[in-house]
């Protein structure tokens, strides 16, 4: 009798960038930075509900929580820890990396990584930039991640963007060489081809207008026909239509305000039609973190 093996889609990896309404880049020209503080927090009650859907799709991800807002909300950090997620890092205080200094980045970089393991009395093994800014311009920042002691980085999308993009750099995760020489483990921000085109298929706005069997038949395409895993992305404002609008161009209003309605229920069944877990054990899945590291 002769078995036919039937290879298991991979296991692919669900992030929330946990950040407010009022951090996002684009919105950045109507909001001052100075006015933060200021400004209704929405992060918390958008995430518990986030937290509630992965709950009941017993579905464990990767936070990757903003120092600003583990500052400003330890209990939340916590709360999602306590759910058995994985918490990691979204820098302090999400600027553009290839706006900031060496210097400055690894100061806030540290500030960041060493917030979340005083609130979790754990390492933070995982890194994500603020708007996916490692570009050309800002490879150092990946021995700025080495030295600071992080495992991995999911920073990169191997797409064009006018905001960030590596176009080139590998689709599958994998380990990506610093200016070093050094190398770090990197799960890339994932895209679908259709007719040729590189289509981000995997969260953030893309998710909300694009039509859903159109993101279902992307996703699969990247599990089925390349055998790759995928990393979803969402953040909690997505979830929000209440949130306050701001005036700001078509480009980014569009891509803001779009179907936030609509997020929620796309979520439940994103995460009813694929497989889900943490990006670190996604990448103990694929080998490329050690068990050990847990
Ligand atoms: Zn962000």
């Amino acid at each position: 009798m002769s078995a036919v093996a039937v290879r298991a889609p991979p296991v692919n990896a669900f992030t929330i960038d946990v950040e407010d309404y009022f951090h996002v880049a684009a919105l950045a020209p109507a909001i001052p930075r100075d006015s933060w503080p200021g400004r209704e927090s929405r992060v918390e009650a958008n995430t518990e509900r986030l937290l509630g859907v992965l709950a009941e799709r017993r579905v464990h991800g990767t936070f990757f929580v903003l120092g600003w807002v583990a500052h400003r909300s330890p209990g939340l950090v916590r709360r999602i820890a306590a759910a058995g997620h994985e918490v990691a890092c979204h820098g302090f205080s999400h600027q553009l990396i290839y706006r900031q200094t060496p210097e400055d980045f690894r100061d806030e970089t540290l500030r960041a990584k060493g917030a979340l393991e005083d609130l979790l009395g754990a390492p933070v093994l995982g890194y994500r930039a603020a708007s996916f800014s490692i570009t050309r311009e800002s490879l150092w920042a990946l021995d700025t991640l080495i030295d600071a002691g992080f495992q991995y980085d999911s920073s990169i999308f191997p797409i064009r963007h006018d905001r960030y993009g590596l176009p080139g750099a590998a689709p599958e995760p994998g380990r990506v060489t610093a200016p070093s020489g050094r190398t770090l483990v990197e799960f890339p921000m994932s895209a679908a081809s259709f007719f040729g085109l590189q289509v981000p298929v995997s969260g953030g706005g893309y998710f909300r207008i694009l039509p859903y069997w159109l993101t279902r038949a992307g996703l699969k395409q990247i599990n089925e026909r390349y055998g790759r895993p995928f990393t979803f992305y969402l953040h909690p404002w997505e979830v929000d239509p209440a949130q306050p609008r701001f005036k700001v161009s078509a480009l980014s209003s569009f891509r803001h305000y779009t179907n936030l309605a609509r997020c929620e229920a796309r979520l439940r069944r994103v995460l009813s039609d694929f497989s889900f877990t943490s990006m670190r054990e996604a990448l103990q899945m694929q080998g490329l973190l050690p068990a050990a590291a847990l």
